[in-house]
Formats: C-alpha cells, sequence, structure tokens
C-alpha cells in the first residue's frame, strides 16, 4: 500500500513506499497528517521542487461494493505497429461499501411513523408525500448515496495525490462493437475484445444455454441462425448459443427445416433473436449520473465497459476482487504491483437525528443522550484504548461507540466487540469521518486462479497491520 505523501503547503506530492514513509517520519522530514489512509506531510519540500508522474483513479462501481484502484500510468509506444502499450502499476486498492440498504430501510422506517402519527393524532390531513414532483435526474437516496459516497472519494485521493485522469467502467457491453458486422468467425473465441464482448453478450442474452437443445454446461459455441454460407450476416440478430453437436447438426440446414418438429421452439428463437437484452441497453442510472459528477471535475474521464473489464482481467490473470475488477477498467495492455492488501471503506453514517429509542409496536424503550460528544469522543471515532489490567487488559484498536457513563464500546475491525471500556484508557487515532475502516490481506502468489471468496482471507485490524508492515 502506498502512503499519501503532501507538500509543506499541503499540495499533494507522488505517493511513497511505506518503507520511504517510516524513514521520513524518523529522519524528522515529515509529520503525520492522516491515519486511515495513511497520509504524511513534508516539512521541507514545496510541489514546485518535485516532479510528478500521471496518476489514474479507476472506478468499477456496484450496488453494494464500488472497487477504487489509484494506478501509475505509463505509456510505450511499440515501434513495430505504432500501438500505444498503457501500464498501470497499482498504488493503492480500496472498496467501498455502501450503505444504500440501510438508508432505505430508516427512510421506511420514518414513513411509517409518520403515517401512524398522523392517523392517531390529527383531524384529517392529506398525505404530504404524493403530491409532490421529483425533479428531473432524481435518484433515491439510497442510490445517490452512491454516487454522493464516491464522488467524497475521489476528491478526498485528488486532494491527497496528483491525479490526473479517471477510469470508469460505465456500461455491461458495448453495443456498437457488438453490432459491428465486421468480425470474422474466429474472432467470436477469445481473439479480440470486440468479439470477447460479443460472445459474452450473446451468452448472457441465450443464458447460457443451448437454444437448440438446452443443454447447460457443455463447451458452447457461437450459432449463425441464418447459415454464413447462405448469406447469413455475423449481426446479433441472426447469432445464438448452441452446444457443439446441435451447431454440427443444423450445419446449413435453415432454422425452420431444423427445428420443423419443434414449432414452439422455433417461435420462441426468433422472437429473442429480435430483442435485444434488457439488461445490456437498459440505462444503469446510477453510473450514468456518477459519469457526470465525475465529468463535472475537470480532469479527463475514461470509461470503459464491463466486457472490457472482464477480458483484461482474464488476459492478465488477475482474480476477481472488487478493487482489481477497477484496476481492470478501460484500456489497460499490464497490470503491476497488485499483490497489495485492500483498504475496506465501509459507509456507516453519522448516527440518527432520533432521540427516543422505540420498541417495535412503538412504545419507548429509553432515550439516546442530548449530545452526541461525551468525554471527547463521539461515536464513530477510531481509538486506541490500552487497558492496563483487569479483564478486558489489552490494547484494543477499533471504533468507539460511546455511552453516557463514559465507560464504551470499541468495535475492532477483526476481533468483535469489546464491551465496558474506560474514556480513561481511551485516546483519539482519528475522528469519524463517516467511514468505518479495515484491511483484508493480499492475495498471496501462486493462489491468483483461487476464487478469493474460498481463500478465506482475514481482515486485519489497524494494529496488526501496522505492527506487521513496521517488522
Ligand atoms: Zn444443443
Amino acid at each position: 500500500m502506498a502512503v499519501f505523501v503532501l507538500d509543506r503547503s499541503g499540495k499533494a506530492l507522488m505517493p511513497c513506499s511505506e518503507k520511504r514513509a517510516r524513514i521520513l517520519l524518523e529522519r524528522g522530514r515529515a509529520r503525520v497528517h492522516r491515519i486511515m489512509p495513511f497520509v504524511i506531510r513534508l516539512i521541507d519540500r514545496h510541489v514546485a521542487d518535485c516532479e510528478l508522474q500521471p496518476l489514474r483513479v479507476k472506478l468499477d462501481p456496484g450496488s453494494k461494493t464500488t472497487g477504487m484502484t489509484l494506478v501509475r500510468d505509463s505509456e510505450t509506444i511499440t515501434q513495430a505497429t505504432g500501438e500505444i502499450q498503457r501500464e498501470a502499476a497499482v498504488l493503492n486498492l480500496f472498496e467501498l461499501l455502501h450503505r444504500g440498504k440501510q438508508i432505505s430501510e430508516t427512510l421506511t422506517y420514518r414513513a411509517a411513523l409518520r403515517r401512524s402519527r398522523r392517523n392517531r393524532k390529527t383531524r384529517y390531513r392529506q398525505p404530504r408525500f404524493l403530491n409532490r414532483r421529483k425533479p428531473e435526474g432524481w435518484l433515491a437516496p439510497s442510490l445517490i448515496h452512491r454516487v454522493m459516497t464516491t464522488m467524497a472519494w475521489v476528491r478526498r485521493l485528488r486532494r491527497w495525490a496528483p491525479v490526473t485522469v479517471i477510469s470508469q467502467e460505465l456500461v455491461k457491453f458495448d453495443m456498437q462493437a457488438i453490432e459491428c458486422p465486421g468480425i470474422a468467425g474466429v474472432e467470436y473465441q477469445q481473439g479480440t475484445l470486440a468479439g470477447y464482448e460479443a460472445r459474452e453478450y450473446l451468452l448472457e442474452k441465450w443464458g447460457r444455454e443451448c437454444c437448440y437443445c438446452s443443454a447447460k454446461g457443455t463447451p458452447l459455441n457461437i450459432e449463425h441462425i441464418v447459415p454464413r454460407a447462405k448469406g447469413g450476416t455475423n449481426r446479433v440478430s441472426n447469432l445464438a448459443i448452441a452446444c457443439i453437436p446441435c451447431n454440427t447438426k443444423k450445419g446449413v440446414r435453415s432454422i425452420e427445416d431444423f427445428l420443423a418438429h419443434d414449432p414452439k421452439r422455433l417461435a420462441r428463437i426468433k422472437a429473442q433473436l429480435k430483442a435485444p437484452l434488457k439488461d445490456a441497453s437498459a440505462v444503469n442510472s446510477t453510473r450514468w449520473r456518477l459519469y457526470k459528477e465525475l465529468k463535472a471535475t475537470d480532469l479527463p474521464v475514461e470509461v470503459g465497459t464491463g466486457g472490457r473489464t472482464k477480458w483484461n482481467r482474464h488476459a492478465l490473470g488477475i482474480p476477481k476482487t472488487h478493487a482489481l475488477d477497477a484496476a481492470c477498467v478501460g484500456q489497460v495492455n499490464s497490470i503491476s504491483d497488485w499483490h497489495k492488501p485492500t483498504l475496506n471503506i465501509k459507509a456507516t453514517g453519522r448516527g440518527s437525528y432520533q432521540r427516543t429509542r422505540l420498541n417495535a409496536s412503538g412504545g419507548i424503550r429509553g432515550y439516546l443522550t442530548r449530545q452526541k460528544r461525551i468525554k471527547g469522543f463521539t461515536t464513530g471515532d477510531l481509538v486506541i484504548a490500552i487497558v492496563p489490567s483487569g479483564k478486558k487488559a489489552g490494547v484494543h484498536v477499533g471504533r468507539v461507540a460511546v455511552r453516557a457513563k463514559g465507560t464504551f464500546n470499541i468495535q475492532q475491525s477483526a476481533g468483535g466487540v469489546v464491551q465496558g471500556i474506560s474514556h480513561k484508557h481511551c485516546r483519539i487515532v482519528q475522528r469519524g469521518d463517516g467511514f468505518g475502516y479495515a484491511w483484508s490481506v493480499a492475495i498471496p502468489a501462486g493462489k491468483e486462479n483461487v476464487p478469493v471468496s474460498s481463500l478465506n482471507l482475514p481482515l486485519r485490524s489497524r494494529a496488526q497491520a501496522t505492527s506487521q508492515s513496521c517488522n
């Protein structure tokens, strides 16, 4: 994981390695600016004296998790072909965990309370929420939250590193490339990017099964409904997916002849040929909104397709995680230094305005304190607690949940919750900023092809991560 570096006036410099950051701090040339993620500030340098290289933020927006990767870009031109080869050296991997579901649940809860109050307390009052018009481009709070938190992190990364360009995965398939009829048969295998995208698109459209016999889990070929020999084109409206036996059996026969015994299937295939894949053409409103917001920054924005991301990932032999998917977005010919831990950033919110806790039937269960700060701590602060003796003796690092009495709970990113820690033992590491942080360890070398979920990689707490990186 690269360490972010600022100059003495707080302007972003090139990120450095952890080792270099440690040396700079030991020699007194730098101060710690921020802990999570780690940012240092040089006290003897100015941005004008430093050489900056192009950095790229790559984004793979998802519904629950957005992958974010900061890479150092370099381009070489192949002398023979004149092609531009783009190389990306990974500096940082992030995964941003959204809280869309929580937001939607709390808003539903609030609406229910208001509805019941209106029914209980008052004369007839018109519902207020049905006669409002939503402005154009309105997105539900749970969706706009994804855009807002992602933009917040893009702004943060720009503050800490000299970012010059942004890449974003915008759509699932490049419809233009797929509809382009100039692709030869061989390229539908994994030859070219356009061929790969067309193949993936067709697999998805036809449900990854043979259109003639519904066979699954066997090698599937691209099937020309009107055979090439009879003038059939490469357009998507002439292509389907078939297993190898069916593909060979049909040969150059027409589909009407081949499926004469099964008119139902014939009609279904004909209808499906014309229908576009709903998911691929449907506009993903959140991604487009994010694209708009990214374009509103003064940086150039490259867009990629999901098909291209997957193609890059396969071609470069990189495992599938959200953060590494982000590294594969857009045009990239090689990716280096990706064996790195990922910083998991969880959107936690900043607590609730409601100060009364209710039980399931709406009765009062208890009250929260009026003030949110207790003994100088607020729920969400990152604290370190050094407990000298007793049952809870030891060092606990994590997100604090404050209690009015001054005994707090500490949510450790790895080791669960420690309850009842006195504020006297706690020290603030970093003020709460609406996010919780945890490290997931790097994917070990040689395990690239194992599904990440089966590797069972543990989350490390900050204390462990720091002690390991210091050794
Ligand atoms: Zn078949």
